[in-house]
């Protein structure tokens, strides 16, 4: 049986002073919740959680990590340096780092070997664009996102990292993918890694990802291969999240 797994995105969202609240509102409302709850935070903010989450039922991470270890490398923040800050989890490979920042699907699986050389686990972000999904190669695209990191790392790390099916249409748009959509792909996820390693893939936690709401989250957890979700809009604000949460069990 897999734990669900609930963790918000606040994109480039917050302040020092409207993060207090959240932060504070969140710690106390998962104190007894069932499912496992993280948020991944804009950087200079990874400080905060560390202060108002430590000890706490609620982990965090960051929303995106470089591939390179140290170095001459402006502007960019290691996986070291995370783990440093008390993240346990990093996203990589987000569809608005792969559309608007180049991560290509080699770059994702150098930060996903970054982050589990630093002993973080990777959130690995997988999904199709609309017009991919009408050209009927949804699958197609997520496997080959997939295997860009399962070539390069092997089945075997993934023992230690998540995946989250984002379907790019979903994100943002408050158009989610229905339960039964998004179960099909999920499906697909774990039997690709099954036909390498039958284990690896039962315990595998595969989020979904796209407009979850308090109203829609029960259904779409409630599938038998959805494990949780990564939540962005609805993150932001206490109440929704910590009702997704509640929806996680
Ligand atoms: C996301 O940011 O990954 C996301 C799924 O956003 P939203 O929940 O707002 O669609």
């Amino acid at each position: 049986m897999r734990t669900k797994l609930v963790v918000g995105n606040w994109k480039m969202h917050g302040s020092l002073a409207t993060n207090l609240g959240l932060l504070h509102a969140v710690r106390e409302g998962v104190a007894t919740s069932a499912a496992q709850v993280a948020v991944c935070v804009p950087y200079p903010y990874l400080t905060q959680a560390l202060s108002v989450l430590g000890s706490s039922l609620v982990a965090w991470g960051a929303q995106d990590v470089s591939e390179h270890a140290q170095g001459a490398w402006t502007g960019e923040v290691s996986a070291a340096m995370l783990a440093d800050f008390g993240c346990r989890y990093v996203l990589v490979g987000h569809s608005e780092r792969r559309s608007c920042f180049g991560d290509t699907d080699a770059i994702v699986a150098a930060k996903y070997a970054a982050a589990l050389a630093a002993n973080l686990t990777p959130i690995l972000c997988v999904g199709e664009t609309l017009a991919e999904r009408e050209a009927g190669i949804t699958g197609d695209v997520v496997m080959r996102q997939l295997d860009a990191v399962l070539s390069r790392c092997g089945v075997g790390s993934f023992s230690r990292a998540v995946v989250a099916y984002e379907p790019v249409w979903a994100i943002g748009t408050g158009r989610t993918a229905s339960p039964a959509q998004a179960q099909e792909v999920h499906a697909l996820i774990r039997s690709h890694f099954a036909r390498e390693n039958v284990e690896i893939a039962d315990n595998l936690q595969v989020l979904y990802g796209g407009s979850v709401k308090g109203a829609n989250a029960a259904e779409l957890f409630g599938q038998p291969d959805i494990d949780g979700g990564l939540i962005g809009g609805a993150s932001l604000v206490a109440t929704d999240f910590l009702a997704i949460c509640a929806a996680a069990i």
